[in-house]
């Protein structure tokens, strides 16, 4: 389910630190993005689906790890794992 631990924003810089830890491992994830996305990542993940996780973390500016820290909380590691069946 889409979450997260914790956002830090930064209203200053217009920027928002969104942290979570992988519930696999433990490994401690962070992604930076705009204070507008935070926002609308705060929206998705109270399942008030305004927009696609795809729009919210376009593709060219976040990595698939970084969605996938959102959607599932896996890290790449985890992710890899899951993906081959252990
Ligand atoms: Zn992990």
């Amino acid at each position: 389910m889409a979450s997260f631990d914790r956002m830090v924003m930064h209203p200053n810089t217009g920027t928002a630190e969104v942290h979570r830890a992988c519930p696999m491992c433990g490994k401690k994830q962070m992604l930076v993005c705009s204070t507008e996305q935070a926002q609308d990542l705060r929206d998705y993940c109270d399942n008030k689906h305004k927009k696609l996780i795809q729009d919210i973390l376009p593709e060219n500016m976040f990595t698939p790890t970084e969605r996938e820290m959102i959607q599932t909380g896996l890290c790449d590691e985890c992710y890899d794992k899951v993906c081959s069946g252990f």
